[in-house]
């Protein structure tokens, strides 16, 4: 596996490989990697000859109180978790490379951008579209995946895709889950013993919300209140948001079908963490 930090030398490798009729596909990740990354890779690894996986905890997309400073790393493990899950390439650029001095651009995808995160974090998903579009055009893949464990981010990318006409395919990847339900996230490390059992309250509704469904339930104000009423009992969990949405818009639904996404983020203590699923006919476990 080859180690990138020049966006020049990306660019390079990228047209060299496509010349040799090589198709690759990118997985584009913040790092410190857990079995969701890996398993991105893998399937990145099925879709195209050649995976580049991007690590870059990319400052654009943190808000000023935010966790940019504290995140983790761990470079040299990631390293070698991603050559042995397949990437041909680690592409890891610096900040100062991405966003040189005097860079003023900035893509933003309107509608979808203005409910759930994109409410509670006032422009993540600008430096978010903004980065991909960018690692889009470093890297020219053929294929780029993302996981549904940020719902919302593939939903804005796909759409970034489609209104600016990138030559992009993009695949979401379902969400991989610990063995009691806490959907993997780089930052469940900072959670403690205690708070890392209170972080299955978000798992937990859903398991609760899929299960009224089932049961018949339809009315999705109902839903809504019952996972609020499940989360208060939690003492260290403080509720950002709980949203019953169309997967396609995003908007609230008031009704439950087949494309109806419960989503949610809680803090638990200084962690805020998000989860999703869809409440009919998918298995969450
Ligand atoms: P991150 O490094 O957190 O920015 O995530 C990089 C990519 O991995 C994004 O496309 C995430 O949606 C995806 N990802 C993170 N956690 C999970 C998970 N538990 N299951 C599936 N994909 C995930």
């Amino acid at each position: 596996m080859e180690i990138l930090r020049s966006p020049l030398d990306m660019t390079a490798w990228s047209a060299k490989t496509r010349a040799l009729g090589k198709t690759i596909c990118l997985v584009p990740t913040m790092g410190y990697f857990h079995e969701g990354h890996l398993s991105l890779m893998r399937k990145a690894g099925e879709l195209a000859s050649e995976v580049v996986v991007s690590l870059f905890v990319n400052p654009m997309q943190f808000g000023a109180n935010e966790d940019l400073d504290s995140y983790p790393s761990a470079f040299e493990r990631d390293a070698d978790m991603a050559e042995k899950n397949g990437a041909a390439v680690l592409f890891s650029p610096l900040a100062d490379d991405v966003y040189p001095a005097g860079f003023q651009t900035r893509v933003e995808v309107g509608g979808l951008t203005d409910c759930l995160c994109g409410a509670s974090r006032p422009g993540h998903f600008t430096g978010v579209t903004t980065v991909v579009a960018k690692l889009f055009h470093m890297v020219n893949p053929h294929f780029a995946i993302f996981g549904e464990k940020d719902f919302q981010q593939l939903a804005v990318i796909r759409k970034m895709v489609v209104d600016l006409n990138f030559n992009v395919e993009i695949v979401g990847y379902p969400i991989v889950r610990e063995d009691d339900g806490l959907a993997m996230s780089s930052r469940n490390s900072y959670l403690d013993i205690n708070e890392r059992q209170q972080a299955l309250c978000l798992s937990k509704s859903l398991y609760m919300a899929q299960e009224m469904v089932a049961q018949g339930e339809r009315n999705a104000g109902k839903v809504r209140d019952e996972v609020i009423l499940f989360l208060s009992g939690y003492k260290d969990a403080r509720v950002d948001y709980v949203s019953i949405v169309d997967s396609d818009t995003l908007a609230a639904s008031s009704d439950i079908n087949e494309k109806t996404l419960l989503a949610l983020a809680v803090r638990i203590g200084r962690t805020r963490l998000i989860d999703n699923g869809f409440l009919v006919g998918r298995d969450l476990s």
